[in-house]
């Protein structure tokens, strides 16, 4: 279908994005890569008459290393998110599941930062974001704001994003050699998207584990943290058994979805078996 008529503006600063999209109010919508945007436009879901299009603004885009943080641009494609050596080196989990996003094409369009604004749960990248205690960071006619990974995600598509706010930039806390990762996803041959995905981080230490955090996709209407999980695995020994034991309660506390591709229960075995899978993976065992 043809999308509804809308009018597009390219700003090329912040705050004239900012400025055009508090003018067009609850009728204008920012757009990215387009990648989930257009399909809904074509398919008369959302009817926005104002697109105001982020593609010009060339300081959101790229990896700055800025201390003990990684600063992404949220025009950061997907490709560059898989290709980018300072994300290899220090957040590797976020490497390894943008890669596992679609197909070429959509990684070279797509964004990490619209990902996050589009906030799918079946959206791979939420869920890392998560599990990697990621902070968001917002521009709006206010002025700037920082909001934590845990409070953006409200529900199904939808964010803390005030009216008129930009997300510009994730701020990923940087990762030392001795913590390991995996994203795990269960997904139709077909298609890439999800219908469970696991992001697991351990830290290892003497053998055991220090830490672990792990963040689900496609268990609820949005992502979510495994406390129940993480809470089992702390101070764990890292064996397989233990792993294996501690993911067994992956589901708790999840509401995930029936669909034509799973039912709730079928969910939540695949949340507890992707999950032992990531954490092994994750320590290395
Ligand atoms: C065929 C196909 C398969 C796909 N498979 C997968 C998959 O396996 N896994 C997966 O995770 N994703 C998948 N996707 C979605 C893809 O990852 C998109 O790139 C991503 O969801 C959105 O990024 P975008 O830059 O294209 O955002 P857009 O489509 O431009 O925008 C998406 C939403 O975010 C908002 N937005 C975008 N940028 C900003 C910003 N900076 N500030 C505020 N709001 C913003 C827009 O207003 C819109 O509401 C698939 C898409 C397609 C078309």
């Amino acid at each position: 279908m043809i999308p509804a008529k809308f009018d597009y503006v390219r700003p090329s600063s912040v705050e004239d994005a900012v400025s055009a999209l508090a003018a067009g109010g609850d009728d204008a919508k920012v757009i990215a890569g387009g990648q989930s945007l257009l399909p809904l436009l074509r398919l008369r879901l959302v009817y926005p008459e104002l697109l105001v299009d982020v593609g010009a603004l060339d300081d959101l885009r790229g990896v700055t290393d800025d201390g003990d943080h990684l600063l992404i641009g949220a025009r950061t494609t997907h490709y560059q998110v898989v290709h980018d050596p300072l994300i290899a080196q220090y957040c590797g989990l976020l490497a390894e599941a943008a890669a596992t996003v679609a197909d070429p094409a959509v990684r070279h369009r797509g964004t990490l930062g619209g990902s996050i604004a589009h906030a799918d749960p079946a959206g791979d990248l939420p869920a890392v974001i998560l599990a990697l205690d990621a902070t968001l960071t917002a521009h709006g006619p206010d002025g700037e704001r920082e909001i934590a990974a845990r409070d953006f995600f409200v529900d199904y598509l939808t964010t803390s994003l005030a009216p008129g706010e930009i997300l510009t930039g994730i701020r990923v806390p940087k990762l030392g050699d001795d913590w390991g990762y995996r994203y795990e996803k269960f997904h139709r041959t077909a298609q890439a998207w999800a219908i469970v995905g696991v992001a697991a981080l351990v830290r290892r230490s003497n053998g055991q584990v220090a830490e672990a955090r792990v963040g689900l996709t496609n268990m609820g209407s949005v992502p979510i943290r495994a406390a129940s999980v993480e809470a089992a695995v702390a101070g764990a020994q890292a064996s397989s058994d233990a792993l294996r034991a501690a993911a067994a309660s992956a589901d708790d506390g999840t509401q995930p979805p029936a669909d034509l591709h799973g039912a709730p229960d079928y969910r939540r075995h695949l949340a507890r078996v992707l999950t032992g899978r990531a954490l092994e993976a994750a320590a290395g065992v």
